[in-house]
């Protein structure tokens, strides 16, 4: 059984991880706009890894008896001035997720919750590869500067991104 403290803990990651996938959807719909449909195409994929990430941790809650409450998504920003602006809050969000999921780990610790922690160790492993992902696309960036053929030529790239199932979903299915 679950404790509060960690039930609580759980469900705000829960609103944690849609409010991100409204964030990137958001972005999306900004590159959708700005005439670069491969950069927007990434942050679609990027919004359906967090609600998958939101699923997870759903499934996680009812497969130990535990009760999910959806509370309300704060408002994300509109608009980005740059691809690499983007990319920038991006880096900046997943730290800040990371550091959540980090005192999620804690906590389960502190409460002897090795199935939670067990659970969550996925989740460590993954926010390695988005702050790794992001720092590369500002990094890529950097070298292309205001150079619109590269810009286009990373666009291009970035269409071909497709959303694959995250290993804890496609074990559950
Ligand atoms: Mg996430």
């Amino acid at each position: 059984m679950l404790s509060n403290t960690i039930t609580d803990a759980i469900n705000a990651q829960i609103n944690a991880e849609l409010w991100s996938a409204y964030l990137y959807l958001s972005m999306g719909m900004q590159f959708e706009a700005a005439g670069h449909p491969g950069i927007a195409n990434w942050f679609k994929v990027q919004y359906k890894e967090e609600q998958a990430h939101a699923e997870i941790f759903m499934n996680y809650l009812n497969s130990r008896g535990a009760r999910v409450v959806l509370r309300p998504i704060d408002a994300v920003p509109t608009e980005w001035a740059c691809p690499k602006c983007a990319f920038t809050d991006t880096l900046a969000h997943e730290q800040k997720v990371t550091a959540m999921i980090n005192n999620l780990y804690a906590l389960a610790e502190a409460e002897h919750d090795y199935a939670t922690r067990g659970m969550l160790d996925w989740f460590v492993r993954e926010q390695v590869e988005e702050e790794e992902t992001a720092k590369s696309m500002i990094d890529r960036l950097r070298l292309i500067g205001d150079n619109g053929y590269g810009l286009y030529m990373l666009d291009q790239e970035l269409a071909a991104r497709t959303f694959a199932v995250p290993a804890p979903l496609a074990a559950k299915a």
